[in-house]
């Protein structure tokens, strides 16, 4: 199977033994990890890994246009390593998780007389999900 790194690689992002770790803490469907998240992770398995490789990875790894780099409402930035994937995301607004949601399940075709030519849509639709519907009060 494509991984992510298999993607950073071939966007000719260079890849060394701690890039790997952090593309490796990135990857997976429906990950939306923050950059102190993806540091965390890291950590677990190359504890002595410092805040500014991490960080200066992940400017890379969306520089290339590998990784997509999304922000939820007031929410701070998140990491989403499926760039290739054309998807709009689900938000729960109580346990803040975040599922992608495939574009074509909910295409937009706006045709606008202005001549505007849609490169991609990005959506987000706030909610909650079926954990949490099923435990609210009331
Ligand atoms: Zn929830
Ligand atoms: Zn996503």
């Amino acid at each position: 199977m494509e991984t992510l790194l298999t993607r950073l690689g071939a966007s000719g992002v260079r890849i060394t033994a701690q890039r790997r770790i952090i593309a490796e803490c990135l990857d997976g469907a429906n990950q939306h990890l923050t950059a102190d998240e993806i540091l965390g992770a890291a950590r677990t398995s190359l504890p002595e890994i410092g805040r500014a490789t991490v960080y200066k990875a992940l400017a890379e790894f969306v520089d290339s246009g590998t990784v997509r780099e999304v922000q939820f409402g007031e929410g701070p930035k998140r990491f989403d390593p499926n760039a290739h994937i054309d998807h709009h995301h689900l938000v729960c607004n109580r346990c803040e998780q975040v599922w992608d949601l495939d574009a074509t399940a909910c295409e937009v075709k706006p045709v606008y007389d202005s001549g505007f030519v849609l490169s991609h849509a990005e959506i987000s639709l706030f909610g909650q999900c079926a954990a949490c519907a099923e435990t609210a009060i009331g």
